[in-house]
């Protein structure tokens, strides 16, 4: 049975109940429809929040199809409920780009997903369309200034980094020029599309503490320089006002429900490389304010997703997460002992082991946020109980918690075992979470504590336009942000082809990118992609809706 079928045979309560059950008034919720809501700001109590125990879920460096982060923490959140511990989880919102390209749905997977997911990877409540359009409101507000007569900031066109967004595949707009068409049609310039995930806004919502915070975050986006070489904001060209009334309800959290009934927050999208890869810092406070425990969900392996993660978003909103989870699977681990990609669901205890330095350093790492791990075997149909045993040794012999986790297949029961080390690790009270870095810290020394720490590097190396662009983020008084390095998520290293654990490899920093409205700074370690295109045989073919309104082929 496909995704959608699952999800289809489970009989959906009302959005109501599942406010009611997750602890609020159904009365103060904003419907969309039966299934879908929106959560008031008002319902967050930061004291209550601080008392719920967040959970992490990251992963192992991941093969292209994702290792199961989203489906594991939905099977884990089944498995804390039915242990009696009233849990939530809450998650991104899917792009739908990916819907049509390759990668599917980000609703989870089998008997392990949130409901309603058609929606939900569709157009669920709306926020995507919000951001783009505020994104989008920007980049308009710029050319016409350029091309105003009487107010114009004298913005030098060949400094404007701002693009435009859609929430599309679409390689074909990557490089464009704008202002074609006579005198009343603008300037021409370069530029571009990025998807709507990978904008600026995105990652603002996604940091944004509620409505006064997003608006000034907005305005302090960095838009380019004038030909005077003065800095130029969004607040210059009095945009941010609008930006924030476009975004009014989409900083609201969305309430749906897991396959077991439970209550599920999904808000927000940002990329795991060129921003912090996880949900908004609202939605998480939400769910923390009415649960015991609150499991969440990083992109990306453990030395993107997670670190950042924890540098930006938990320092930047007081977060003291207890655990994590290292999502890992026996195809991805067979996969970094050079087994290949064809022939990963055949029995290989040989590569398996073979790939298992690379858990091994994200285990260490995790070891460097001083939280505890729990190893979480994501069991596929082909694993044999002879490789399961491999890990299982593995992990008794570094002293780590492991969980066969059968979430897939069996939901909430197959998380039991895995929910019982977490609550173990939770009360016994050995986590004591601290960052790896001082935001304060020179840019270099930020970036070099992570390539080394985390991905394992000999040193940094910078080329002569990053060390360019160091000296413009002095001038600008920006030293003092953190650091979202973004890297390829395929290996530790900045090179794709490096798998399991390299060694002696070299970081090199191309560019550093400005994101002051978001607060930090990407530095740039390889080719990022901002805007995917569509593989040769896109899953939007197989896509269709009947005469009634349901779809079916969307995974
Ligand atoms: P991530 O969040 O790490 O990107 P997802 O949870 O979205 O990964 O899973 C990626 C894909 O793999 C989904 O289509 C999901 O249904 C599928 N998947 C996850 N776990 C399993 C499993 N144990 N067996 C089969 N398919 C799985
Ligand atoms: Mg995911």
């Amino acid at each position: 049975m496909t995704d959608l079928e699952i999800a289809k045979g489970v009989t959906l309560q009302s959005i109501s109940s599942i406010a009611e059950k997750f602890g609020i008034d159904p009365d103060t919720i904003e419907m969309y429809g039966k299934y879908k809501a929106k959560l008031p700001l008002q319902s967050i109590d930061v004291k209550k929040a601080a008392q719920s125990h967040l959970i992490l879920v990251s992963a192992i460096s991941p093969t292209p199809a994702g290792e199961g982060k989203t489906t594991m923490s939905i099977g884990l959140t089944e498995g804390l409920n039915r242990l009696g511990k009233k849990t939530t989880v809450v998650l991104r919102e899917p792009s739908l780009g990916p819907v049509f390209g390759i990668k599917g749905g980000a609703t989870g997977g089998g008997y392990s997903q949130v409901l309603p997911m058609e929606d939900i990877n569709l157009h669920f409540t709306g926020d995507f369309a919000a951001i783009e359009k505020a994104h989008n409101l920007l980049a308009a507000v710029i050319d016409n200034n350029i091309q105003s007569k009487t107010r114009s900031l004298r913005l030098d066109p060949r400094t404007i980094g701002w693009k435009r967004v859609m929430d599309m595949n679409d390689r074909a707009l990557r490089d464009i020029i704008v202002g074609l068409g006579g005198t009343t049609s603008g300037i021409p310039r370069e530029s571009g599309f990025d998807i709507t995930a990978a904008s600026e806004i995105m990652a603002i919502l996604c940091l944004a503490e509620d409505l006064g915070d997003l608006k000034r975050r907005l305005g302090n986006i960095f838009v380019g320089y004038t030909f005077d070489k003065e800095p130029i904001y969004a607040k210059d060209l009095k945009a941010e006002g609008a930006m924030t009334a476009l975004l009014k309800d989409a900083i609201k959290p969305n309430l749906v429900q897991t396959m077991e009934g439970n209550p599920a927050i999904i808000h927000g999208g940002p990329f795991a490389n060129i921003a912090q890869g996880t949900n908004s810092v609202i939605a998480t406070r939400m769910g923390m304010s009415h649960s015991e425990y609150t499991v969440t969900e990083a992109g990306f392996g453990f030395d993107l997703g997670a670190e950042k993660f924890f540098d930006i978003k938990c320092q930047s909103a007081g977060l003291k997460p207890k655990a994590v989870v290292l999502t890992a699977t026996i195809r991805a681990l067979k996969y970094h002992g050079g087994a290949d990609l064809k022939s990963l669901t055949e029995p290989n205890v040989e590569a398996l082991k073979k790939g298992l330095p690379n858990l091994e350093k994200h285990l260490e790492n995790i070891g460097k946020f001083n939280i505890v791990p729990v190893i979480s075997i994501n069991r596929f149909v082909s694993d044999t109980d002879e490789e399961i045993e491999v890990i299982k040794d593995f992990a008794a012999s570094k002293g780590v918690r492991v969980a066969l986790s059968e979430v897939w297949a069996k939901g909430g029961e197959g998380a039991e075992a895995l929910a019982q080390h977490i609550i173990d690790v939770v009360e016994s009270n050995t986590s004591d979470f601290k960052p790896l870095y001082d935001w304060n810290a020179s840019v270099m020394d930020k970036i070099t504590t992570i390539a080394t720490e985390i991905y394992g590097a000999e040193h940094v190396d910078y080329t002569s336009k990053a060390k360019a662009h160091l000296r413009k983020i002095s001038n600008l008084g920006l030293d003092h942000l953190p650091v979202c390095i973004a890297k390829t998520q395929k290996s530790l290293s900045d090179n794709p082809k490096l798998l399991g654990r390299p060694k002696d490899f070299i970081i090199t920093v191309r560019e550093i990118e400005i994101a002051v409205g978001a607060g930090f700074l990407i530095p740039i370690t390889g080719d990022i992609m901002r805007m995917p295109g569509l593989p040769a045989t896109p899953s939007s073919e197989g896509i269709d809706v009947n005469d009634e309104g349901e779809i079916t082929g969307l995974f």
